[in-house]
């Protein structure tokens, strides 16, 4: 491992080069951003800058001025005007000396700045490279680093407090309590095992049981949390399913009216299905109607059903919608048995019934048919119910609860998989001790425990998981 935990301010990054790279989102706009960071940034900043009037300390680029002035090419023509930021290291994003351009937001121009600062010395930077120099020098871990493109990636307000909180270190802070505790059982157990004592043959690990459980509890409640640090990072994707004329664009359309549409880089409309993105009280919701794919005899239009059946399969959460205001069809039937898990029911067009109330019968039919998953009664036509229906998806992303929990949310698949890792090698550690092992073999497995928890922060990772994970990150961050 390259990461240097503790860098010393005076230490220069030695070796590494200067890397440079446009910051800002590449089109039209108030200013665009040429970011530069390494040994040689102040350098570079010194041949292409010329500031309009000396500073206080003769020309010197101080920390955290901003000085305004022209950007020159290496030859001493004139490019823009800009300010220019200077972060000497360590105080900087990446903890080397950093230089900020900042241009005009024209495509042509923060390119051509581009251009001479890479003339001047600089090399291209990778996707995500300033991130994991600064994850390199110190400045976050990985965790605090993944919550970096979260931020960045969030389009609701729940997401961007989740990913602000990890951002923060609240994840790290939890994982590095659960090493912290699991390096306390490890270092008893080994006692125990190095000095037995002779007067006491049960078992040293005997009595860190509990604490070991206990750590186990706390881990395991973690992992659960990244159900829903998965739902405000992806959305969560939600299927309209029924027969024809129940009423699923309509309750498409009446949801986008209660949420907010959300512009998303990805286009959502595909061939077969129409995807909208809404801000459900804070929450990315992908709404998926799945209209058009309807069950029929056409070859070419069972297809369609076929991929309907791979949309219910993708989904986060099926609704089932029943038209209420009719008996139920043999159709509905069928979809209300093949339901899994996440899955609500909705017995739509309720307003068509006398007091908006479902029919005993029907009401009865549908408990009888969804087995236990929830039913609300709605009108895509009047509004009714829609706000029970979105308490329900809450319930489901928060599992349980109506908002996010105070805790920790694991933020990354990345994490996740790390900590599910830690759970089976905990597993393994009771599962050594129940077959009656030594307790040093149960210590190596406490020991993969800490090395997978050690992931997540990145205390303990591989050049090559560091590698994929930065390629994800944008340029210029
Ligand atoms: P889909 O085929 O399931 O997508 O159904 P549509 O959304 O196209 O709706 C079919 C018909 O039912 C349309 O004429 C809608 O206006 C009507 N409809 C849908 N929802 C309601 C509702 O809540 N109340 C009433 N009265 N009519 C509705």
């Amino acid at each position: 491992m390259t990461r240097r935990a503790d860098a010393s301010p005076d230490r220069p990054a030695a070796g590494e080069d200067t890397i440079a790279a446009i910051a800002t989102p590449l089109g039209e706009g108030g200013i665009g951003i040429v970011r530069v960071s390494g040994p040689e940034a102040l350098t570079i900043a010194t041949r292409l800058f010329r500031p309009s009037r000396r500073g206080p300390r003769q020309g010197r680029l101080e920390s955290y001025r901003l000085r305004h002035g022209r950007v020159v090419t290496v030859g001493g023509e004139t490019i823009d005007e800009a300010l220019l930021a200077v972060m000497r290291r360590p105080r900087s994003y990446t903890r080397e000396d950093v230089v900020e351009f900042q241009c005009h937001g024209g495509p042509m121009v923060v390119r051509r700045v581009l251009e001479e600062v890479l003339a001047a010395g600089a090399k291209l930077a990778q996707p995500g490279e300033f991130t994991k120099r600064a994850f390199l020098n110190g400045r976050l871990d990985l965790a605090e680093a993944e919550a970096v493109m979260a931020v960045i990636r969030a389009r609701t307000e729940a997401s961007l407090r989740a990913a602000l909180e990890n951002l923060g270190g609240r994840l790290s802070a939890r994982v590095r309590a659960l090493q912290e505790r699991l390096t306390r059982a490890i270092a008893q157990v080994e006692a125990g095992v190095d000095f037995p004592d002779d007067e006491v043959d049960e078992s040293p690990f005997g009595p860190l049981r509990g604490e070991c459980e206990a750590i186990r509890g706390s881990l395991a409640e973690l992992i659960a949390s990244a159900h829903t640090g998965k739902i405000l990072r992806q959305g969560l994707k939600v299927v309209l399913a029924g027969r024809p004329n129940v009423g699923k664009s309509s309750l498409l359309n009446a949801l986008l009216r209660e949420g907010r549409a959300i512009v998303t880089p990805v286009p959502g409309t595909t061939r077969d299905a129409i995807e909208e993105t809404l801000d459900l009280r804070g929450v990315p919701v992908r709404l998926v109607d799945t209209a058009g794919l309807r069950a029929t005899a056409d070859p070419v239009e069972s297809l369609g059903v076929e991929r309907s059946r791979e949309w219910l399969r993708a989904a986060d959460i099926v609704l089932a919608v029943v038209d209420g205001s009719e008996g139920l069809h043999e159709e509905d039937r069928q979809l209300l048995r093949e339901l899994r898990d996440g899955a609500i029911v909705l017995a739509n067009k309720v307003d068509l019934l006398p007091g908006g109330r479902l029919p005993p019968e029907l009401a009865a039919e549908l408990v009888h048919h969804s087995g236990g998953r929830p039913l609300v009664a709605v009108s895509a036509a009047t509004g009714e119910g829609l706000g029970s229906l979105e308490d329900e998806l809450l319930r489901f992303v928060y599992a349980g609860g109506a908002e996010a929990p105070e805790e920790a949310l694991v933020g990354s698949v990345r994490a996740e998989e790390a900590l599910r890792r830690a759970l089976g090698a905990l597993d393994q550690a009771f599962a050594t001790l129940s077959q009656g092992l030594p307790d040093d073999l149960a210590v190596v497995d406490l020991r993969e425990a800490w090395g997978a928890l050690g992931e997540v922060t990145g205390e303990t990772v591989t050049e090559d998981i560091l590698d994929r994970l930065f390629a994800e990150f944008c340029v210029g961050k």
